[in-house]
Parts: C-alpha cells; structure tokens; sequence
C-alpha cells in the first residue's frame, strides 16, 4: 500500500486543513483529537510519510524514530499528565480500525481509563 499524499494528516502537516498546534520540532507535530475520547487526548504525528506504526519502525531513520518519541514523551508532560497517568495508543491496520493512513499516536488521559480494551 503507498502512502496518500491526500489523508487528513498530510494535509495538515501541508498546511491545507487548519489544526491546533500543541507541540511542533523537526520530527513531530502535536494537536487536540476532533474527538476526544477524554478529558486530555492529543495526536502526535511524524512529519516523515509513514503509513502506520509497522511502516514508522521499518523504513524510518533512528533520528525520526528517537526524535519522534521525545516529542511524544515531552507532549505527555507539556499536557501535565505525566504525573497521573496516560495511555498511548496506536492503531495499525484493519483489525485496528485504524481510520487516517498516517502514523499517529493517540496520547489519551486525564481520567481513569480503566484496563486496556474497551468491549467492541
Ligand atoms: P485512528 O482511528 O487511530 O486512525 O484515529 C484517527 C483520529 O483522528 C480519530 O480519533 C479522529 O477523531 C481524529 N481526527 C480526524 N480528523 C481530525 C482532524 N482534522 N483534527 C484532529 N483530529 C482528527
């Protein structure tokens, strides 16, 4: 599968859909979930073209890779809810229901989130 150059999140990164911008470095941009899950739940996205997590941890530089996570880590921190808790989540795929074709991770809190799957 290529990656859509027209998916909701390169168009952001493009800068032809509008976002909150949370958190942004060479490697990452952070902005609220349209629809958020609770109380705190913020996307992170690489700049680089990456389909899903599987395609991130294959093809991507260690310098994205590392750059990436810090931006992730530090977000969680910015967001204050390092201290309490959170859930990082990323869907890859079909099963996943995975639903924009660019890696993303979900940094999810604010709450208690109660254990790991919630029932389909
Ligand atoms: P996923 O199912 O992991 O692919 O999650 C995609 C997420 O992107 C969903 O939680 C959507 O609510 C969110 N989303 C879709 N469009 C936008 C947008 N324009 N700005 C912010 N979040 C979005």
């Amino acid at each position: 599968m290529d990656y859509d150059e027209n998916n909701i999140f390169a168009r952001i990164l493009r800068g032809e859909l509008p976002c909150e911008k949370l958190y942004e470095d060479a490697f990452a941009l952070a902005f609220p979930d349209i629809n958020p899950q609770a109380p705190c739940h913020v996307l992170v996205i690489p700049k680089g073209k990456y389909i899903s997590m599987a395609d991130f941890g294959a093809q991507a530089s260690p310098e994205e890779i590392t750059g990436f996570f810090r931006a992730v880590s530090l977000v969680a921190k910015r967001l204050g809810v390092e201290e309490s808790g959170y859930r990082l989540l990323a869907n890859a795929g079909p099963d996943s229901m995975q639903q924009v074709p660019h890696f993303h991770v979900h940094i999810i809190g604010g709450k208690r989130l109660g254990h790991l799957l919630a029932p389909p």
